[in-house]
């Protein structure tokens, strides 16, 4: 353990539920729940304990088809969906947020034992985020429209806005349930259908909201659920002909496998979310508390699990020393624990295959000559917990300050001048996020400016909203997911032309 005396939230707080049985370990295919059509099952794991949560029913290319030819036809142009008000649409969406937030505690609990996440995290970031996306995207049913414009000659153009299409979705474990939404709900809210894989490790809480979809009274087809493994199912759904979008959360490699495999087949649209090895900037003038515990949570936040993880802090020379301190006072306050207890910040990695990978990347560091300051060992010698661990004296050629570590490791870079940190900030194939801590807004403005990234914060990290874009320059991505400009990804543009023959 990493010691208890971190600040604990005020009782009450919520409880997680007691979960006995697993109701939803099938596909969710056109409304009803299908086996597997080879009859293979995987286990879904509790990574704090190691113990099998149930046996999942596993999507292979047979059930691919059938959720596709599902989703097809509920989005054919004469299907309820498709003749469906606009305004019901968001009724619906509205109407599944309300199911979502009826079963909070449920999901979070769920969500919590497949993940590993502390519960108040699922519970106040996860749940919070899938409800409030969902009824971002409930509002704009009725607000994806074209243009009329002024055109040459005897003619009148004016454009209107198409569902795309079947729309796949390929989901990660670190965010199962918030993935999902971000995905589902503005493809749903432009009248399109989807498909949806989720992680291999992480089927739990789609399934159940599968269930809600039903209960919210979403015609069949509309959305379909296919746990299954990346290799098979996911790359099934990246190839399939009648696909006509995909979406993919997870590693920078399979996103340019499934970029293309989707070139290979019927050039399907691919939007991307991919890593990221994101600095943070701390200059001399920040609050330096504000500083350390918005750097700290985003290095450790969900286990360092996070696309979107502080991983490069870049602190002015002066303060340098004192922001190290601080940071490892506050690293080693970190609860480590049972993620189903309410008190506990810090839970276990996903798999031993990440475990692995960090653990590997920490000895690097350490055999490369940074110094670390804390952590990096396990808690104990069987679990996948590890410590949240502290490098400082990290220089830029070292794995640790290039590979995406995707685990709880804060990595501490001094800097002396304005145009070095710049450069040093962008000198990464990835630009996902990026951060400065200043109190002077000119510079914010100029160095957000500089740096190469979909998303700069400004004295503080991880602010995510749906009503706010977020995507990666470079090999962070291609697309953006949130706000308004999700919608155009989830939109095919149609240009009617009419030639004008009376014109007075
Ligand atoms: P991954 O990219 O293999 O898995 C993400 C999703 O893609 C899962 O649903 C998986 O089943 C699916 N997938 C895997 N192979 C596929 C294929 N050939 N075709 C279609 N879909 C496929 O990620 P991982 O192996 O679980 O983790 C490896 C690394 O990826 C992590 O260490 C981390 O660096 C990164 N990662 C990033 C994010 C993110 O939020 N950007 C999320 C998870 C993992």
């Amino acid at each position: 353990e990493n010691g208890v005396t971190e600040e604990i939230p005020a009782l009450p707080f919520p409880q997680p539920a007691k979960i006995q049985d697993i109701h939803h370990t099938k596909l969710f295919i056109n409304n009803e729940w299908h086996i597997s059509s080879k009859g293979r099952t995987f286990p879904t794991v509790n990574p704090a304990t190691g113990v099998k949560i149930c046996d999942i029913q596993e999507a292979d290319k047979a059930d691919v088809d059938k959720a596709v030819e599902a989703a097809k036809a509920a989005g054919e142009r004469s299907a309820p969906w498709r003749k469906m008000d606009v305004s019901s649409r968001g009724r619906l969406l509205h109407k599944l947020a309300d199911l979502i937030e009826r079963d909070r505690v449920f999901l979070a609990t769920l969500e919590t034992m497949d993940t590993g996440k502390p519960f108040l995290q699922s519970f106040f970031i996860d749940l919070d985020g899938s409800i409030k996306t969902l009824r971002y995207y409930a509002g704009w049913t009725d607000k994806v429209h074209g243009k009329t414009m002024p055109v040459d000659d005897s003619f009148m153009s004016f454009t209107k806005h198409e569902p795309v299409g079947v729309c796949g979705a390929i989901i990660p474990w670190n965010f199962p349930l918030l993935m999902f939404m971000w995905k589902m709900a503005p493809a749903l809210s432009c009248g399109n259908t989807v498909v949806i894989k989720p992680a291999e490790q992480t089927p739990l809480t789609a399934l159940h909201v599968g269930a809600l979809v039903k209960e919210a009274g979403f015609p069949p087809g509309v959305v379909n659920i296919l746990p299954g493994f990346g290799p098979l199912a996911g790359a099934a759904l990246a190839s399939h002909m009648d696909v006509d979008k995909v979406a993919f959360t997870g590693s920078t490699a399979v996103g340019q496998l499934i970029k293309e495999t989707a070139a290979r087949s019927n050039l399907k649209r691919v939007t991307l979310e991919l890593g990221g090895k994101n600095p943070c900037i701390v200059f001399a003038d920040s609050d330096l508390r504000l500083a350390v515990e918005e750097t700290q949570k985003g290095a450790f936040y969900n286990q360092g699990q996070c696309c979107t993880a502080a991983s490069r802090v870049f602190v002015e020379e002066s303060i340098h020393e004192e922001f190290v301190r601080l940071s490892v006072a506050s690293a080693k306050s970190i609860v480590t624990g049972d993620p189903l207890d309410p008190r506990t910040s810090h839970g276990p990695q996903i798999d031993r295959k990440q475990f692995d990978k960090i653990m590997e990347l920490i000895e690097s560091g350490e055999k490369e000559g940074a110094l670390l300051e804390c952590g990096g060992r396990a808690v104990d010698d069987t679990g996948l917990f590890i410590q949240p661990t502290v490098f400082s004296g990290v220089q830029d050629h070292m794995r640790i300050a290039k590979e995406e570590i995707f685990g709880p490791v804060q990595c501490i870079f001094s800097f002396k001048c304005l145009p070095e940190v710049i450069d040093r900030a962008n000198s990464t194939k990835y630009g996902l996020v990026a951060a400065v801590f200043t109190k002077d807004m000119d510079r914010a403005l100029s160095v957000s400016s500089a740096l190469e990234a979909g998303t700069v914060w400004v004295n503080c990290y991880n602010a995510l909203h749906a009503q706010t874009p977020f995507g990666g320059y470079k090999m962070s991505g291609n697309g953006r997911e949130l706000g308004e400009y999700a919608l155009a990804e989830y939109t095919e543009v149609k240009a009617i032309t009419i030639k004008l023959s009376n014109i007075l």
